[in-house]
């Protein structure tokens, strides 16, 4: 499953310039393209409000 962000983000921006595949997207609260994402963590170790977590 792919990595999903939580209503936790503040949109802070950190993220998306940590994914290597370009699977983040901007928003009032990020989003994560389900298709893209390869679930490396990477962006969740970023992630300054611990936002992002492994889909169920
Ligand atoms: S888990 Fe990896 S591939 Fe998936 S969105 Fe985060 S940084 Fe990108
Ligand atoms: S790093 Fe976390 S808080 Fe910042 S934009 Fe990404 S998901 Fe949102």
């Amino acid at each position: 499953m792919a990595y999903v962000i939580s209503d936790d983000c503040i949109a802070c921006g950190t993220c998306i310039d940590e994914c290597p595949v370009g699977a983040i997207s901007e928003g009032d609260k990020y989003s994560i393209n389900p298709d893209m994402c390869t679930e490396c963590g990477t962006c969740a170790e970023a992630c300054p409000t611990e936002a992002i977590h492994p889909g169920a």
